[in-house]
């Protein structure tokens, strides 16, 4: 394979791993700037491929399906932190692939991950790992209680996870995690969740987002308000831990950290993600440049764009849930308020805790933005 050149303009084709709404949106930001887009999906029906201009079907991992999608993509990213380091270094080979191979590895890794946080100094809560059933001996002693177990890779949305309450449960909780390698972690009484999406260039040129105030509902996220409330010292603070995240990783694309935000005003790094970011949704209407774009900038060795807001915005998530008596009422939560964007992914069943799709408010203030935003979610089903 010969390696081509940067920066990729368009027509040129790229192509995202992984079908989800993550790629979807990642392929729509690209058709916007006129490239060639196309997936590594599971089936022709995944969000990614409905719009894409080709696919590739079959598992991230699976060598055929990679090497069709490797024949047709001249740009390589990815939609989600699962996806085989060694694949993405064979990849690189002869395509450009944003973000590399390390990003992606540390990140796909709880174990890794907290790793390379104690190593650089990045502020995160106490931990320990879980390997073998000798590491739970002493977890208690040294986290506290309640502490939270959660699998080193492969969780998301809070699948994965087991909150210890009491010493004689952490056996047991380490068993329905299949006895799998863990990080055990100390609870952290936070008083908000917040997060940062930073893009970064291949010149390590930077930029962050404004700091986004999450709600999670049952470990999902509910609700991203954008700019967060909190002051400007935690804010800067905030961005600047992201970008540190991003510069020691060496990351080229858009990363995402999410952290608690301690009573005392302290920051801690909760996670790490080498991709757009669910609270990072809203930037499509709220940023000069979205999320998305900034992948499409990042892979292609264009400029990064500006974060800067239009204005502040809140998003909420539309689960499955909301399918559970039937449609929602897309008329009634759109007529009520038309200020309210409908986001939809194009998945056809419905499933309790699935991300459907989600909706975005902008308003000169961030908290009426979150209460029009929720109450157009309310009216989806207000008739019920
Ligand atoms: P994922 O998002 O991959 O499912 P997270 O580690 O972000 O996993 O956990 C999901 C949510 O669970 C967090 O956003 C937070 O609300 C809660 N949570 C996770 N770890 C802790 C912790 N140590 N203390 C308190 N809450 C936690
Ligand atoms: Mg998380």
């Amino acid at each position: 394979m010969v390696s081509p050149t940067l920066p990729l303009y368009p027509p040129a084709s790229l192509g995202v791993i992984g079908g989800g709404q993550l790629g979807r949106m990642f392929l729509q930001a690209a058709q916007r700037m006129g490239y060639r887009t196309g997936v590594l999906a599971a089936t022709e029906e995944s969000p990614a491929a409905q719009v894409a201009h080709w696919t590739a079907v079959g598992p991230p991992g699976h060598l055929p399906a990679l090497r069709a999608f490797a024949g047709q993509a001249e740009g390589v990213t990815v939609e989600f932190e699962n996806v085989s380091a060694p694949a993405l270094r064979w990849l690189a080979r002869g395509k450009v692939v944003r973000p590399g191979w390390r990003t992606v590895w540390v990140s796909q890794n709880r174990l890794r991950e907290k790793t390379f946080l104690r190593e650089n100094g990045l502020p995160h809560a106490p931990w320990r790992p879980v390997r073998s059933a000798g590491e739970l001996a002493g977890l208690v002693e040294g986290l506290g209680l309640p502490l939270i177990l959660k699998t080193a890779s492969s969780g998301y949305d809070g699948k994965g996870q087991a909150r210890v309450e009491h010493a004689d449960e952490v056996e047991p909780a380490w068993a329905t995690l299949g006895r799998t390698p863990c990080v055990a972690e100390g609870w952290v009484k936070f008083a908000a969740e917040v997060s940062v999406v930073v893009a970064r260039g291949e010149d390590g040129q930077a930029v962050a987002y404004p700091v986004g105030q999450n709600r999670h509902r049952r470990h999902i996220l509910d609700a991203t308000v954008m700019p967060a409330a909190v002051g400007p010292a935690v804010a800067q603070e905030a961005q600047e831990l992201a970008l540190a995240v991003a510069q020691a990783l060496g990351t080229v694309g858009v990363l995402t950290v999410e952290f608690f935000l301690t009573e005392g005003g302290g920051l801690l790094i909760n996670e790490l993600a080498p991709r757009p970011h669910n609270s990072g949704h809203l930037t499509i209407e709220a940023a000069v440049s979205s999320q998305f774009e900034q992948q499409v900038r990042a892979l292609c060795g264009l400029p990064l764009g500006s974060p800067n807001l239009v204005s502040p915005a809140a998003m909420v998530n539309l689960l499955g849930d909301l399918w559970a008596g039937g449609p929602p009422d897309w008329r009634a939560a759109l007529a009520a308020d038309p200020g309210v964007k409908l986001h939809l992914y194009g998945k056809r069943t419905p499933a309790v805790g699935r991300k459907m799709g989600h909706l975005t408010v902008l308003d000169p203030d961030p908290e009426t933005a979150l209460a029009r935003v929720t109450d157009a979610r309310r009216r989806l089903t207000g008739g019920r």
